[in-house]
C-alpha cells in the first residue's frame, strides 16, 4: 500500500483500457508510473488478491504498489522512459540492428519464462503490452486482461479481443495456458516486422477461420529464414 499522499503528478504517458497513465514521484525521487484505474474498469478484489504476490523480475515491468483507500484505484510502477514497445518499433525500427531485435526478443522470453515457472498466464502478450527503459530493455507489462471487466476485450468475438495473438485453442474454447503464451510470441514477428500489425489486411473473423485452416503469419523483411523458423514453431 502506498500513500497518495507521498506521490506527485506530472506529465501524461498515455491513456490504456484501465484509465490515464502519468509520469510521477514518489517521495520526491523516484520516478515511477502512476495508472488510475477508472470506477468499473476492473475486478478490484481479485486484483488485490493477486498484485500481493508480486512477481519481480528484471525483465517484468515492476509493480511497486497501490493505493487502495482513495477512489480511482493507482497502481504505482516503474516507469519506462522509452515507452511502449509497439510505438518505439515504428519510431526506430530501421536504425535497430539485427542483433538488437534479437535482444528485445530474448527480453520478451526471460520475462515470459519467468511467468510461466511460477504459473501465470499472460493471456494478452503483445508488443503493445511490453515497454522499453531508457537502456532500451524490453519488459513484459500489463499481465492484468484476467481484471479486464469489459466484455469487448474479454470475449473472444469481441472487437478489443486480441484475435491475431491468440491461438486456435483460446479463440474456439478460451483455453489459455503458457502454451498459448508461446503462441503469442507474435511479438518476435511485431519485432521482426519493425512494428506491423500482423494480418494487417484481414478482419479479426477472417483471421479466426485462416488460422484455424492452418494459414500462418509471412516471413517479415528484418527475418533470416533460421529465425523465421523459430517464431513459426511457437505456432
Ligand atoms: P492499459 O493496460 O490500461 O491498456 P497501458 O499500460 O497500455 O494501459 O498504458 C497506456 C500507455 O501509457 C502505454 O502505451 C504507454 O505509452 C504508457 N505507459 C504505461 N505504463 C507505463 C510505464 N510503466 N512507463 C512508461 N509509460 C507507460
Amino acid at each position: 500500500e502506498i500513500n497518495p499522499s507521498e506521490l506527485t503528478f506530472m506529465k501524461e504517458l498515455g491513456c490504456g483500457q484501465f484509465g490515464v497513465v502519468r509520469l510521477g514521484k514518489w517521495r520526491d525521487q523516484q520516478r515511477v508510473a502512476i495508472k488510475s484505474i477508472r470506477e468499473g474498469a476492473m475486478y478490484e478484489e481479485d486484483f488485490v488478491e493477486e498484485a500481493k504476490v508480486m512477481l519481480c523480475h528484471p525483465k517484468l515491468v515492476q509493480l511497486y504498489g497501490v493505493c487502495l483507500k482513495h477512489r480511482p484505484l493507482l497502481i504505482v510502477a516503474e516507469f519506462m522512459d522509452n515507452g511502449c514497445l509497439l510505438n518505439y518499433l515504428r519510431q526506430k525500427g530501421g536504425a535497430l540492428k539485427e542483433a538488437w531485435l534479437m535482444s528485445m526478443c530474448q527480453d520478451v522470453c526471460e520475462g515470459m519464462e519467468y511467468l510461466e515457472a511460477h504459473s501465470f498466464i499472460h493471456r494478452d502478450l503483445a508488443a503493445r503490452n511490453c515497454l522499453v527503459n531508457k537502456n532500451n530493455v524490453v519488459k513484459v507489462s500489463d499481465f492484468g486482461m484476467t481484471y479486464v471487466l469489459d466484455n469487448q476485450y474479454t470475449s473472444s468475438s469481441g472487437a478489443k479481443f486480441p484475435v491475431k495473438w491468440s491461438p486456435p485453442e483460446v479463440l474456439h474454447y478460451s483455453k489459455y495456458s503458457s502454451k498459448s503464451d508461446v503462441w503469442s510470441f507474435v511479438v518476435m514477428w511485431e519485432i521482426f516486422s519493425e512494428g506491423r500489425t500482423p494480418f494487417e489486411s484481414r478482419s479479426n473473423l477472417e483471421v479466426v477461420n485462416d488460422i484455424t485452416r492452418g494459414m500462418r503469419l509471412y516471413r517479415p523483411h528484418r527475418a533470416s529464414q533460421p529465425l523465421y523458423a523459430i517464431m513459426y514453431r511457437c505456432w
